[in-house]
């Protein structure tokens, strides 16, 4: 990728000064509406990436940015000094539309699925009476929560996690009899740490589709599978819904996939839930599980805010209004449709879509210079944004990208895995 020098000034002072954070595609991107993108040079690039599902809505949603603009007028952070007029009737809306008795406010979808640990921890204590410090927390590998202290645990661990001398036995996808990972579509696994851990299993966290070189059926029977263990056991299942809620596998949920009488015990959500404009995540859960929390167990200064709540409940509407859930759902459709002929080419192991969440995993030939991240630096220059990782090519569109917007983003991918085989 030849970046400008403008970029490339950036890119080096970005280097210069920070520590941390991820590992973005080169481009600085300066400004976005609906499923575009501009960078600081002016170019345009379609965004099939879109914030990794923080943007369903698409950049700038003028409903969003509306409601934000008013809010913003008139205050932007009341909350833990006063109580502010909008958290409680919102409060309420998401409770009655969700079916939950309560629901607690946090910033970032790391805090959300760490609050949902907390609250699962102390119930284990509190309601089935295991001992605090015996309660684990399970989740399965390959999977992603966050990475604050307490949920990065439930990632695979990692020679960075034990030098930062975070490694815990508590919060796990490590069956703890045998040191092994408790893989993820390998249901035996987790049958195994169950039959001799379930006592002291405090609750399991899953995010029940994900984008993976799986079927949609194989993650759809694994996620079943865990959440019928939980309920053999009776053990809180708690559905990981930040990145794949908000309507992008074309159902509001992805746990709504594994069938009507699924029900989690907590509901982790986060990212689309404001489209991408604020941060803000919520946690949602009968009283059974949420009553153990009191006042100065869980908050922070940026919660709930009057700003978080405008944009989250403007974010609800524009999902409803546009029917986002079925575009989605089309939108997959038409991807697999746009795509058959690319089934046949020789580097394309499978094409996958589940809603507007799309994954094309990638036959790689390192030694032919054949890999997703090549094939991701070829759209890029040709001005289409997706994500190399894992030898996958993994996209999320927008529900608000138009079928010409779809159409031209599969040809910036044919185009760019015939150029690999020439
Ligand atoms: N859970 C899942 C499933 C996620 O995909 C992410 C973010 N990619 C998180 C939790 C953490 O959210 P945040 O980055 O807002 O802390």
């Amino acid at each position: 990728i030849v970046l400008s020098r403008r970029a490339q000034q950036l890119l080096d002072t970005e280097a210069e000064y920070t520590v941390g954070g991820f590992t973005p595609l080169p481009g600085f991107m300066d400004r976005g509406k609906g499923a575009q993108l501009w960078d600081v040079d002016g170019k345009e690039y379609l965004d099939f990436i879109c914030m990794f599902s923080a943007g369903n809505q698409g950049h700038c949603h003028p409903k969003i940015v509306a409601a934000m603009v008013e809010q913003l007028n008139k205050a932007y952070l009341i909350n833990t000094s006063t109580h502010n007029t909008r958290w409680p009737v919102f409060a309420e809306m998401m409770c009655k539309r969700f079916k939950y008795d309560k629901i607690s406010a946090m910033v970032t979808g790391s805090e959300a699925a760490d609050l949902a640990c907390k609250i699962t921890r102390r119930h284990a204590y509190e309601v089935r009476g295991i001992p605090a410090e015996e309660v684990l927390i399970l989740a399965v590998s390959d999977s992603y929560h966050g990475l604050s202290s307490g949920v990065w645990n439930l990632q695979d661990p990692s020679p960075a996690r034990t030098a930062y001398g975070l490694d815990s036995a508590q919060h796990t996808n490590v069956n703890p009899s045998t040191k092994t990972l408790l893989r993820y579509g390998h249901l035996e696994d987790m049958e195994a740490c169950l039959a001799e851990h379930h006592a002291r299993v405090g609750g399991i966290i899953l995010e029940c589709i994900r984008n993976t070189g799986n079927t949609y059926e194989e993650e759809v029977s694994f996620a079943r599978g865990i959440y019928d263990l939980c309920k053999k056991y009776n053990i809180p299942f708690i559905a990981d819904e930040v990145r794949m809620g908000s309507c992008k596998t074309g159902k509001f949920f992805s746990f709504n996939h594994l069938g009507p009488d699924v029900r989690p015990d907590l509901l982790v959500v986060g990212k689309s839930m404001t489209g991408g404009a604020y941060p803000a995540s919520f946690v949602l859960g009968d009283d059974v599980m949420m009553n153990v929390v009191g006042p100065y167990e869980s908050g922070s200064t940026f919660a709930h805010t009057p700003m978080a709540i405008a944009a989250a409940e403007a974010a609800l509407k524009v999902l409803d209004e546009e029917n986002m859930a079925e575009r989605a759902r089309q939108l997959g459709e038409k991807f697999l449709e746009l795509t058959t002929d690319l089934r046949q080419h020789p580097y394309v192991a499978d094409i996958q879509a589940r809603g507007a969440d799309f994954s094309i995993p990638i036959r790689e030939n390192p030694e032919g210079r054949v890999t997703a991240r090549r094939i991701g630096g070829l759209c890029l220059s040709k001005g289409l944004l997706l994500y190399p990782l894992g030898g996958r090519l993994r996209m999320g569109v927008t529900m608000v990208m138009t079928d010409e917007q779809l159409e031209r983003g599969v040809r910036i991918i044919r185009e760019a895995l015939n150029e690999v085989v020439e």
